[in-house]
């Protein structure tokens, strides 16, 4: 019998939200009468500047992409004020933090995270068979990452804010003195895959690459293409460090890791202000609308910095009941009990989606 990596046995596969395709497969559910409110994706889609130059170069397919990633590189350091040193680009920065683990961890290894964060975190922790610390509370409170720090000495810490999948977001000057107290053996990721929304949201909840880059050799950002500027099927994300580190993470890159498809979209995407703007402003119109939804039926919501809400229902019902309940009526959320939490997931949709939304729960509670 094939024998596997043990290291693997106790690995949980990425459950990644329900695609469209498979609700019509098994409820037979009609794809136009699917709403997926699950992966946290923009509703508005992308810049139509973004589908109009993905459109021009698709004759290029045949060749390879162009490896040194120039266009979008300078695109990134241009918008963050950083140098192309100072950037790799993965497949959906998913993969950055695949290279992170793999250059910093192993066996012997601790990686600090919040009781509850983004599941990809434990699951390339367990890849290369390291130990995984977290924090006692649901929000990131940095005084007890401080004082696991001490005692566990990880080699990782991952801080995700705002956080997936709660949406609270950390202060930036709180985050700045506690990497201030990290010694420089330490890789801290700090990752800002909704970092648009929660700037737009409370400035005093931005964190510029550029002064992480500047003040930390040991710290590394990470930031996405997956999320407000809608580009999920793309997969481009993006980590921006010290030069040191992106050397070492280069020597796990493989060749050729973004297609020349997707780096034209990004480079475009980040080029259109208007379209991400305009998406956030409707984002939080729209939250403002679960917030009155959540009071008037008495669901308690946390103060979200992204394009998803989270919320916590009564003892009275099941989330995995209630997201079952929704599925089998074409409404895709995620169910939070694998977090340990009785909660739902569900992103901020367009106007019409939130109102479907809001009629199914009703009817369920
Ligand atoms: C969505 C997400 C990512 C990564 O998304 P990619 O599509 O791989 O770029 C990373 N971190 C968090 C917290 C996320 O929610």
């Amino acid at each position: 019998m094939l024998q596997f990596n043990k290291k693997l046995e106790n690995i949980k596969t990425y459950e990644a939200g329900k695609p469209i395709e498979l609700v019509v497969r098994e409820f037979g559910i009609e794809p136009k009468d699917i709403v997926k409110l699950a992966s946290n994706e923009n509703p508005y889609g992308c810049s139509p500047k973004v589908q109009e130059a993905v459109r021009k170069i698709i004759s290029k397919m045949a060749l390879y992409p162009d490896d040194s990633m120039g266009k979008l590189k300078s695109a990134l350091s241009n918008r963050f004020e950083v140098r192309d040193a100072n950037i790799i680009i993965g497949s959906g920065s998913d993969q950055v933090i695949e290279f992170l683990m793999h250059s910093k961890a192993n066996e012997n290894s601790k990686i600090l995270m919040n009781s509850v964060t983004f599941a990809m975190y434990e699951i390339y922790a367990r890849h290369v068979g390291a130990q995984i610390i977290r924090t006692r509370s649901q929000e990131h409170d940095l005084d007890a990452f401080y004082t696991l720090y001490k005692k566990e000495k990880p080699d990782i810490i991952f801080l995700c804010t705002p956080n997936n999948p709660t949406g609270d977001a950390i202060d930036a000057k709180e985050m700045f003195a506690f990497l201030d107290k990290i010694d420089g053996n330490t890789l801290v990721v700090v990752d800002g895959a909704y970092m648009e929304y929660a700037q737009a949201k409370d400035s005093s909840k931005k964190v510029a690459p550029k002064s992480i880059v500047e003040s930390y050799e040991n710290v590394i950002y990470l930031g996405t293409f997956s999320k407000a500027y809608g580009l999920g099927g793309m997969r481009t994300g993006y980590g921006i460090a010290h030069a040191q580190i992106i050397k070492e993470l280069y020597k796990l890159r493989p060749p050729f890791n973004i297609t020349t498809l997707s780096l034209e979209a990004a480079s475009v995407a980040l080029g259109d202000e208007d379209f991400v703007n305009e998406s956030i402003t409707n984002n939080f119109l729209e939250m403002k609308r679960y917030e009155e939804f959540a009071s008037k039926q008495n669901i308690d919501i946390i103060n979200s910095y992204t394009n998803f809400v989270t919320l916590c229902l009564s003892d009275r019902y099941s989330s995995s009941d209630i997201a079952t309940k929704l599925l089998q009526k074409g409404m895709i959320v995620r169910d939070l009990s694998g977090y340990k939490m009785n909660a739902l997931r569900v992103t901020v949709g367009t106007p019409e989606q939130n109102t479907q939304f809001f009629k199914l729960l009703e009817e369920l509670i």
